[in-house]
């Protein structure tokens, strides 16, 4: 059935946001967005046309010259207009993403906070865009470097973070001096639709920052078009690699962050008291729809493996599963019913490879609400490197323990899968941690971290398959990606004009 079909008056409609104003959608195409709690359609979005992604463009476009030319403290001063905005309108905001994504109203409001902080970061801008200087290279020649903006940057990002991840890109972006179109997940486009008015009210002019909701046409022509300079996008990794492919080979700078599977090493040594309460909330919390979320649990011998899934066991039974919007919720459901049955039919295959599964969540009924795309969380003893479970990304409250004989077999799992997003250790020895923190074949390791997603003044990015690209998400690598250098050699000399050297150029 098509969203049209059932349509109430209690369902919303939402179009694009472009040139500062909300547009109605005009290709006929639409995406369906449910309140999961309630398991109820409560939306259709738009979906772009080609014609209508290269309005997008032509706007931020059209936007940019201005706003590049627009000094860097007045765009910093916007910024920090705009951080004001989101903490005035935070009760907003977290209704938007618990009601749409599913996830309980703590854990949208820290995903808004995190967002937020890059927007804290994006206030220094002045700062950050300082070139660099060195006087009299030769006589009477200096050496000076800046960075400029690219031009049109667009972001395509995932329904698990609506806010925050959107908020990774664009304000660097745009305190950077580009003009953005951004691409957010069909799944849940309100949030973000109310960034960007937010932004327009702290006074970044209309085109500086467009959202345009739609599938894969509007992606294809994003990283197509001629007009666009950079790709940042965040998403599965066959899309990942896919977006960082095409749009490199069409000229443009891309980040394109992909899919995970972290692990967390228990060492002996570790008070397994501690490791559970991490895990509980590493692997559940947001109903593992995380990209950092730890589903691989790592304990080192066999008696930290028993004492492992004795510690774990009664804490997974007892998680409280409700409404996002409860403040009693510890998890609410997942984004949609096909992904629902996505995780369920992986817990099936688990079974099927002969991993032990500890505590069965798939019979989970949550009485208020019975037809929401709940699942109760799942715990697999006994998972092995062979397993499709293993290998393969679940997305869902599923954590799987694979015990390790020692150090090196532990060390050797997520060294050798292809993922390499975050990783953490348990463990009250500094050598063993220091050693493995050297070692590791990841992007971001946790010590007694669960999950280790860095702070906005430093990076965020993972390796292997969980990356495709060289430059990760804000911090200086930020201003780098949506920055361009330039290099000036200057020579300002009263007197004789120097005669021809047909040498090369040497500094004297
Ligand atoms: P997804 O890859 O299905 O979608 C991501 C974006 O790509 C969306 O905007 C979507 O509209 C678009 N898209 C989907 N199919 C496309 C296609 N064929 N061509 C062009 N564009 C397409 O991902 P998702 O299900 O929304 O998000 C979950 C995934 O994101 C997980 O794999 C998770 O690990 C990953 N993720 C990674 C990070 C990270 O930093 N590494 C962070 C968050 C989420």
């Amino acid at each position: 059935m098509n969203a049209g079909d059932r349509l109430d008056p209690q369902i919303k409609e939402l179009g694009h946001f472009i040139g500062g104003k909300h547009v109605n959608g005009a290709s006929g195409r639409f995406g369906e967005v449910f309140n999961p709690t309630a398991g109820r359609l409560t939306g259709r979005v738009a979906l772009a046309s080609k014609s209508e992604t290269e309005s997008a463009i032509a706007n931020a476009h059209a936007a940019f010259p201005d706003w590049a030319n627009t000094s860097p403290q007045t765009r910093a001063r916007v910024m920090f207009r705009f951080k004001e905005l989101i903490e005035k309108n935070m009760e907003q905001l977290m209704m938007l993403v618990a009601s749409e994504h599913g996830k309980v109203l703590s854990d949208a409001k820290g995903s808004i906070q995190r967002g937020l902080e890059v927007v804290e970061f994006a206030c220094g801008i002045p700062h950050l865009l300082k070139g660099e200087f060195s006087d009299s290279i030769a006589s009477g020649m200096d050496v000076y470097s800046m960075r400029q903006p690219l031009g049109v940057c667009a972001g395509i990002t995932p329904f698990n973070f609506p806010a925050m991840v959107p908020m990774w890109m664009f304000p660097m972006a745009i305190a950077c001096g580009n003009t953005f179109i951004l691409k957010p997940s069909e799944k849940d486009p309100s949030c973000p639709m109310r960034l960007a008015e937010l932004l327009l009210e702290a006074g970044a002019p209309p085109g500086v920052l467009n959202v345009l909701n739609g599938d894969k046409v509007a992606v294809d022509t994003l990283l197509t078009d001629p007009r666009v300079q950079a790709v940042s996008f965040v998403g599965s990794t066959p899309i990942a690699r896919y977006v960082f492919a095409t749009a490199s080979v069409n000229g443009k700078r891309v980040q394109s962050m992909g899919g995970a599977k972290n692990h967390m090493v228990v060492m002996p040594d570790a008070d397994i008291d501690s490791v559970a309460e991490a895990l509980m909330g590493a692997a559940y919390g947001s109903a593992g729809e995380r990209c950092m979320a730890i589903s691989v649990a790592v304990p080192v011998g066999e008696k930290t493996g028993n004492n492992l899934i004795e510690a774990m066991a009664p804490r997974v039974r007892a998680l409280k599963i409700g409404s996002s919007l409860d403040n009693a919720s510890e998890m609410g459901p997942l984004v949609t019913q096909v992904h629902r049955d996505k995780v369920k039919s992986y817990v099936d295959l688990g079974v099927k490879e002969g991993a032990s599964l500890v505590v069965d969540g798939r019979e989970f009924r949550q009485q208020d609400n019975p037809g929401g795309f709940f699942i109760g969380g799942c715990l697999f003893d006994k998972v092995n490197r062979d397993m499709r479970i293993y290998k393969e990304e679940i997305f869902g409250p599923v954590l799987s323990v694979v015990r390790a004989r020692n150090f090196d077999e532990a060390l050797s799992l997520p060294d050798q899968h292809e993922y390499g997003n975050g990783v953490a250790i348990f463990t009250r020895n500094g050598d063993v941690a220091r050693n493995f923190a050297n070692k590791v074949q990841c992007g971001m390791v946790g010590i007694n971290v669960p999950i280790p997603v860095p702070l906005s003044f430093h990076t965020f990015g993972g390796w292997k398959n969980s990356m495709f690209g060289d430059m990760n998400q804000h911090g200086p690598e930020g201003v780098r990606f949506y920055t361009r250098i330039k290099t000036i050699t200057a020579r300002w000399r009263e007197g004789v004009a120097p005669k021809a050297d047909f040498g090369m150029p040497l500094s004297r």
